[in-house]
């Protein structure tokens, strides 16, 4: 295979590569397809300067990545990191192909991206910031090409501003050119909690399948954004126990289980989980190694690691976040025989029910929060129950039987399309 281009080589993308060439081996794949899957389709670089409150001028750098539109318009979120670079939202977009081939979905995969942060910014810096990206990017975006949604550091209402841009250069309101839009302009009921809840779907097949009964099980989660407050809320729901739950600045541990209503709206009010009463202060990486039953990392890439990897007391581990567990880290946890769900089936609730706000964008016919719901439960669970399955019948970890899955759906549509030109 050829060497990954510097642009693009970054320990994201490298990550991300391992995964595809194991179950590209593994699949014995043709090796012009591999070849071809192992670099994205076009990716943008655009730089925007924005006029900021104190009235001075600051140069942003941005990116959008499309890496493979063989099965539709290709779809992604939309990144604002001061981590963000070409080689990350490379990586991001080529996750994003596999997630949406494995439940099923007409889409290839993308991900945009602003290095900036914009927990620092004005709501008007940001404004102009998210309108001018839109704008630099608009030739590769639109309901039928691609299509942006939040990620990291965006919202709905960062998704209302690109949706507005669009529609202002278009003479017409575009909601199929976003999703994760307020309801309001279009979006879908269910969507915010979509990600949250799938994981929480997974959660209980997985507890089904090693025979564990919900109620009274313990969980941890790393994060109290949107994936990982909504999957706390529903597992606690669910009857299971959330023992431990943290932030970027700490996390909190309550061996007897949080009050995850009054931990979210702490966090809601103070911004931070510092000084919450009721439960003990612990570090993020010792809130990785709590002993519990159910571990789901719901913030940032790399959180799991060759180093920490062999200290965790979890049996299983639903992965919330993208790229949570490096490839050092997977092959410890696969040793000590840690079920692990990986992110491109375990967070795909989020862009499931993007997929039905599109549909019902381009339908112009809305439906019921329950059919959301019922429809996203039946997509995400038959597509986990196929992967256990697959890799039960051919002895292989849930990482791999995902991505052989994801793969084969891919290499055979570019079979049959053929080469152009
Ligand atoms: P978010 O910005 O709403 O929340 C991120 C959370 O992680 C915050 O609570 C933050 O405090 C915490 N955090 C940041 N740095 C941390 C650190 N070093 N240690 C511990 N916690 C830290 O983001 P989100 O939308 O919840 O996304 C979280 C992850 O899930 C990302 O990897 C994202 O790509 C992935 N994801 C999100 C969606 C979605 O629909 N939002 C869908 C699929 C995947």
């Amino acid at each position: 295979m050829q060497p990954i281009p510097t642009e693009f080589d970054t320990p994201t993308y490298r990550d991300v590569l391992a995964q595809l060439d194991a179950a590209a081996e593994w699949l014995s794949l043709d090796r012009n397809i591999w070849g071809r899957l192992r670099l994205p389709q076009r990716a943008l670089c655009v730089t925007m300067p924005i006029r900021m409150d104190n009235g001075d001028v600051c140069v942003y750098q941005g990116f959008r990545v499309q890496h493979d539109s063989s099965l539709g318009p290709t779809k992604g979120g939309v990144r604002y990191h001061l981590g963000v670079d070409l080689g990350e939202v490379a990586a991001l977009a080529m996750n994003m192909t596999w997630k949406c081939a494995l439940v099923g979905l007409p889409y290839g995969g993308a991900k945009g991206g602003i290095r900036c942060n914009p927990k620092e910014m004005s709501r008007g810096e940001l404004q102009r910031l998210t309108r001018r990206y839109t704008a630099e990017i608009l030739p590769l975006i639109g309901p039928d090409h691609d299509i942006p949604a939040p990620d990291v550091g965006t919202n709905e209402q960062v998704m209302a501003w690109m949706m507005d841009t669009y529609s202002q250069q278009r003479g017409y309101a575009v909601p199929g050119v976003v999703t994760g839009k307020p309801i309001c302009i279009g979006g879908s009921l269910g969507r915010e909690e979509a990600t949250g809840r799938g994981v929480v779907y997974i959660t209980i097949e997985v507890l089904k399948h090693l025979g564990i009964e919900a109620k009274g099980t313990t969980a941890v989660v790393q994060g109290i954004g949107n994936v990982g407050s909504v999957a706390a809320r529903f597992l606690c729901s669910a009857g299971i126990k959330v023992t431990g739950i943290s932030d970027s600045s700490c996390g909190v541990y309550n061996s007897h289980g949080l009050d995850i209503t009054d931990v979210i709206s702490y966090k809601r009010s103070r911004y931070t989980l510092e000084g919450y009463p009721g439960a003990e202060m612990i570090t993020n990486e010792a809130l990785l190694e709590l002993e519990c039953t159910i571990l789901v990392p719901s913030a940032l890439s790399g959180q799991i690691t060759e180093d920490n990897a062999k200290r965790l007391r979890c049996r299983m581990i639903v992965e919330g976040a993208n790229n949570p567990t490096t490839r050092g880290a997977d092959e410890i946890l696969r040793e000590r025989g840690i079920f692990v769900v990986p992110d491109i089936l375990a967070n795909s609730g989020g862009v499931i029910v993007s997929y039905f706000e599109w549909v019902q964008d381009l339908q112009k016919y809305f439906w019921k929060e329950k059919e959301i719901n019922e429809r996203l439960h039946e997509v995400i669970t038959t597509a986990f129950n196929k992967v256990l399955e697959f890799s039960t019948s051919e002895n292989i970890d849930m990482r791999k039987a995902s991505m052989a899955n994801a793969i084969k759906r891919l290499a055979d549509a570019h079979l049959v399309r053929g080469l152009y030109p």
